[in-house]
């Protein structure tokens, strides 16, 4: 008996020994990389390629403006060789961790443009007026690919100084990659010049207000880009449906996980269509394990943009 047991204390020894041994940040060479948004996640796949192992922190299909990390979270951000995150106020937990002096090196994506402040639009729901007046910059850089070049030119620095002998690698793939955003900001650019209409309209939040700066498109939107409340009022809707009519706009747009209760009611009262606009936060299962990328979702949104423009 006593045997047995001692039999099965091994066993279960050598089970957990080899269960940690499994544990993927341990023991790969290339450089670890720990990303909180899908934008962080796809930009440093295509600079680090094969170099780096790239993870995402936010589960597929989750919300990314409640994301909480876990213990285990925590744990990889510490064990990581580059934390590259976001920043901002959905981030505040990030912020707090670079804060407590702990060291970690890391890159926050608001670092590498010039942000815009938060803005409420005419018509705009708005859930927070009892909230402190800070100045809060808005948080989705990426929307502009020319953002992107940006934030990519910079990461791509950081690579080469954490592994000096991935300089050649990572310039590489930077060039390469930059073609290729350099081809999606042309592809917008035309759209918007040759498009009948100048606005766009969103029945939904709104978090793409870099992109329309970068083009010079109007906007009007339902509510700010991380509003949390979602339920249209009456008030908004009639103010939305007013703007499609009077600019005689084809189709109004809803974004990723959305209920799309505005939009259809929209669409109802007016006959307009509805698009999506992928604002990238993040994606689905499906779409992560179909490897789909940033470039892929903004090529759709200049197809989506391209008929709501006329
Ligand atoms: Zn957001």
């Amino acid at each position: 008996m006593k045997k047995l047991l001692y039999i099965l204390l091994c066993l279960g020894l050598l089970l957990c020994l080899c269960g940690c041994g499994a544990q993927p940040e341990a023991e790969t060479d290339g450089l670890s990389i720990v990303t909180t948004v899908f934008p962080a996640y796809d930009f440093a796949r295509q600079i680090a390629g094969d170099r780096a192992q790239v993870s995402l922190l936010l589960p597929p299909g989750a919300e990314s403006h409640s994301f909480e990390p876990t213990a285990k979270d925590m744990v990889r951000v510490h064990s990581a060789d580059l934390f590259f995150c976001n920043g901002g106020e959905s981030e505040a937990w990030v912020e707090e961790l670079l804060e407590s002096g702990e060291d970690i090196r890391a890159l926050s994506m608001m670092d590498c443009v010039d942000t815009l402040e938060e803005e409420v639009k005419e018509g705009m729901q708005e859930n927070r007026a009892e909230e402190e007046e800070e100045t809060e910059y808005d948080e989705h850089v990426w929307t502009s690919p020319r953002n992107a070049v940006r934030i990519c030119e910079a990461l791509c620095d950081e690579l080469c100084s954490l592994d000096p002998e991935g300089e050649y690698d990572y310039r590489e793939r930077l060039a390469a990659y930059k073609a290729e955003l350099e081809d999606l900001d042309a592809a917008f650019r035309q759209t918007v010049r040759e498009g009948k209409h100048h606005t766009v309209i969103f029945a939904d939040r709104f978090p793409v207000r870099y992109f329309v700066e970068e083009y010079g498109l109007e906007y009007f939107a339902a509510f700010p880009g991380c509003a949390e409340d979602t339920e249209p009022s009456a008030r908004t809707v009639a103010f939305l449906i007013d703007r499609v009519r009077e600019e005689q706009i084809p189709a109004v747009f809803y974004i990723e996980f959305s209920n799309q209760k505005m939009a259809d009611q929209i669409c109802e009262d007016t006959g307009c269509g509805k698009l999506l606009f992928h604002s990238c936060h993040n994606v689905s299962a499906d779409d992560l394990r179909g490897g789909v990328t940033y470039l892929e979702l903004m090529q759709n949104n200049a197809l989506a943009l391209k008929e709501a423009l006329g």
